[in-house]
């Protein structure tokens, strides 16, 4: 081993982190590791499980990680560029890439575990009228190291174990397809967190092409549609995205994903804004559009994000929309986004750089509340 390391090596080195778990061991073969199985299980353990930032923290021998440190980089990919904690006890972590750019991991407190809703892009192109994300414009993918690294950083942050984990931080998942869909791999691996892959959800704003490639190659991870509305003009209002893919090709993805995939439920999200999507007419539309479609209706009530037109709706008024919709006779499930009185809630995240917007008229409801309410 130690007879290669003094082979200069110029080009840049791969990130050990950005490499499947499940290919390690095939890269540290073809650089020439004397055991390159247990050498590619200890690192999977030590970077993605135990969570080592850095080749101190991997708990290995020093020769080895000088043969690593000449072939591979293995070195913090982020810092902590900040940490708040929201009294509901989500906690906000912000991270610096090395190229200085800012984005979140939200770590939600459920009764037993943690939630860690992930960020997949630095900002996002697609412009939701309602997402302070969406007001940034998009500044670049992120990698999946960089995403795995935040994982790690985020999770071993608290002693409770990250049961569940969303792509519902920053950025469209789908528009970073390679790099969000290998670090779900890595998430799920046995030698990794080993997150039960049911509990790894991507959320899009409905990229069709990249629907039906997720569905094609027979991804196990969960797929949720931010729908919105299932009025056209309506959705072309809210997400610039919807002027590409209309409704009836983003639903029919759907079905065929939920026939393909065989998906019991699946999960549609519905950010309420009161005078936009909570009428009759948007109910109705609903109940017309989603026949043929097993769908859990799950409704965030719109956060404040400072800058538009919108309100966020008032406790009641959630209420009301939720209860009338249970006409439908479908599930409808309301989401809580834990720390939104910081700022911290669904659609408020923006590096920092916007002013935070702390409530909106439905915070004053208690975590939870909402729950299949
Ligand atoms: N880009 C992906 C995932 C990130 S956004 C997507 O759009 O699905 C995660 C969820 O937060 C989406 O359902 C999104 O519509 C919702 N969201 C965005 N802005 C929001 C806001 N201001 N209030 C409540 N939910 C919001
Ligand atoms: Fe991007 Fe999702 Fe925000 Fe739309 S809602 S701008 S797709 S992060």
């Amino acid at each position: 081993m130690a007879a290669a390391a003094d082979t200069a090596i110029t080009a840049p080195r791969t990130h050990l982190r950005d490499l499947a778990i499940a290919d390690l061991e095939g890269v540290l073969a073809g650089a020439g590791a004397p055991n390159p199985a247990l050498l590619a299980r200890r690192l999977a353990v030590a970077l993605h499980r135990e969570g080592a930032t850095s080749s101190d923290e991997a708990g290995l021998g020093r020769r080895v990680r000088g043969w690593l440190a000449s072939r591979f980089d293995l070195e913090p990919l982020l810092d902590v560029a900040d940490r708040r904690e929201a009294p509901d006890g989500t906690v906000q972590h912000l991270f610096r890439t090395r190229d200085g750019h800012v984005f979140e991991v939200v770590r939600l407190k459920n009764l037993k575990n943690r939630t860690l809703c992930l960020s997949s892009q630095v900002g996002c192109a697609l412009a939701c009228t309602f997402c302070a994300t969406g007001t940034l414009g998009l500044t670049r993918n992120l990698t999946a190291g960089e995403i795995l690294e935040s994982f790690s950083r985020a999770a071993r942050d608290d002693d409770e174990r990250v049961g569940d984990v969303v792509f519902m931080g920053q950025g469209e998942p789908l528009h970073n397809y390679d790099e969000v869909l290998l670090a779900c791999d890595n998430l799920a691996h046995c030698d990794g967190p080993a997150i039960s892959k049911r509990r790894i959800t991507v959320s899009t704003s409905g990229l069709v092409p990249a629907i039906r490639r997720f569905t094609a190659e027979a991804r196990l991870w969960r797929l949720h549609l931010s729908l919105h509305s299932a009025i056209e003009e309506t959705r072309r209002a809210l997400m610039p995205v919807a002027r590409t893919y209309g409704l009836d090709e983003l639903l029919e993805a759907f079905r065929e994903h939920q026939r393909i995939r065989q998906v019991k439920w699946l999960t549609f999200q519905y950010v309420a804004i009161p005078d936009v999507n909570m009428d009759e007419a948007h109910i109705e539309a609903l109940d017309e559009r989603l026949q043929g479609l097993r769908v859990i209706l799950n409704v965030i009530p719109w956060n404040d994000t400072g800058g538009t037109p919108y309100r966020a709706p008032t406790w009641t008024e959630v209420k009301e929309f939720t209860t009338a919709l249970r006409r439908l006779g479908r599930p409808v499930k309301t989401r809580y986004s834990g720390g939104k009185q910081e700022g911290m809630g669904c659609g408020q995240l923006a590096g920092g750089i916007l002013p935070r917007r702390p409530t909106g008229g439905h915070v004053m409801a208690p975590p939870g509340i909402f729950s299949d309410l």
